[in-house]
């Protein structure tokens, strides 16, 4: 089996990374916003209807910007993982994992196999 294209793979990764990055930036400055404009508004929020949708929403881009944040995490260990050459390879079989897998995800460190197995 033909090894991963390690610099399409790193193109891939930091585009993706440069994606990521800007949504846990945007859903970051939402909460804030939200944390900010539920300051300045009743402070009497369990009597405010407004006040829990706006908590909800707070949680909303808090949870989108966490995961994005996770997905961040999982970018740069692939992108560790280009430098140090095992980029593509399952951590179980040592098997180059399809490329058809890493462009759905990236950060995949499995090939299908033994992601299921998990
Ligand atoms: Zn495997």
């Amino acid at each position: 089996m033909r090894d991963v294209d390690l610099h399409r793979a790193e193109e891939r990764l930091r585009a993706r990374l440069t994606e990521v990055e800007q949504l846990v930036a945007a859903q970051r400055a939402l909460a804030a916003e939200i944390a900010d404009s539920g300051k300045d508004a009743n402070t009497d929020d369990e009597h405010d209807p407004e006040g829990s949708t706006l908590a909800w929403e707070r949680q909303q881009a808090s949870a989108l910007a966490a995961g994005a944040a996770a997905e961040r995490d999982v970018l740069l260990a692939a992108l560790a993982r280009v430098a140090d050459g095992t980029y593509g390879r399952c951590e179980v079989c040592g098997r180059a994992i399809p490329e058809a897998r890493l462009e759905v995800r990236p950060g995949a460190t499995r090939c299908v196999e033994h992601a299921a197995a998990r």
